[in-house]
């Protein structure tokens, strides 16, 4: 365990005794303008459904787990939501790992939702796992080691797949071809990894695509990238965490907060009370400058 992840520890510990998580919970609770979160996975595996499956009971409570289309309604004509007892809730998987078809769908399903699944389309059409995991370790992971990962880490779920979820509800979300990083490409590379990508999804879902979520980290993006992005796709998703609120976000520019099945009970609260939004508000407002998002 690292420095940061000790004093990440230790600052979930003392939110947890002194209530904070639960008190920003509340206060979470009490904005009455249309809202939601938008919560970012990576892989599912089976040995922790039972975590998952508790994690969306417990989030079901507090929540009303939703699809895309439902999450849209934010920006409806009549956002009927001002009144939502509950605000939205929108379970996102990056990087289209067999875990997410095999694990994560079905008990999304079992909850009344269906999620957004970020695929690499080189990733899915590898041929064979020696490749899948070559991939994996150059293209998504380059800090892994030999040796360190499991087959759910590298895994991906094939183009039938992926067209299976989407004829089962689920949207299919672009994540570049080959999981590039947008940061200072040229125009045919921009269109190559995010146009392609796009068409490529759409043939074999034959849905539009509507969502696309950027690689890395909040600020491997620039504005060239993003507006190809908004060519393509009504929604971005960005890998900055934060909830979304209706008034001023807009859908090209969407907050995400991590929340991994592996979290610990108290992790996981945590992370749902929204503490953490405080931390990435600088964040937020430096990628709003960065693009050029226009003030709405
Ligand atoms: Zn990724």
């Amino acid at each position: 365990m690292n420095f940061r992840s000790q004093v990440r520890g230790f600052l979930i510990q003392a939110a947890c005794l002194v209530r904070a998580d639960a008190l920003a919970f509340h206060l979470q609770k009490l904005h009455r303008r249309p809202q939601g979160l938008v919560v970012a996975m990576h892989e599912t595996p089976t040995s922790l459904k039972e975590q998952f499956r508790a994690q969306l009971a417990w989030a079901s409570q507090h929540f009303t787990i939703t699809n895309l289309e439902g999450f849209a309604t934010l920006w409806g004509e009549h956002p009927g939501t001002a009144n939502r007892a509950k605000p939205l809730l929108l379970f996102t998987f990056d990087d289209g790992r067999e875990s997410n078809y095999s694990v994560a769908a079905p008990l999304l399903e079992s909850f009344g939702g269906r999620g957004v699944f970020f695929v690499v389309p080189t990733f899915a059409e590898c041929p064979d796992a020696q490749q899948a995991l070559s991939f994996y370790r150059a293209r998504m992971n380059p800090d892994s080691k030999p040796g360190d990962e499991k087959t759910e880490d590298w895994k991906p779920m094939s183009p039938a797949q992926v067209a299976d979820l989407a004829a089962r509800g689920h949207a299919i979300g672009n994540h570049t071809l080959t999981h590039a990083r947008l940061i200072g490409l040229s125009p045919e590379t921009l269109e190559h990894e995010i146009g392609d990508s796009a068409r490529k999804l759409a043939a074999w879902t034959r849905k539009p695509v509507d969502a696309f979520a950027w690689t890395f980290g909040w600020d491997a993006i620039d504005a060239n990238a993003w507006q190809a992005i908004r060519r393509y796709h009504r929604f971005c998703f960005s890998p900055c965490a934060g909830a979304v609120d209706s008034l001023y976000d807009q859908p090209s520019l969407l907050w995400r907060r991590e929340i991994e099945v592996r979290y610990s009970a108290p992790e996981m609260r945590f992370s749902y009370s929204g503490l953490v939004d405080l931390w990435w508000g600088a964040r937020r407002r430096r990628l709003r400058d960065m693009l050029r998002v226009p003030h709405e």
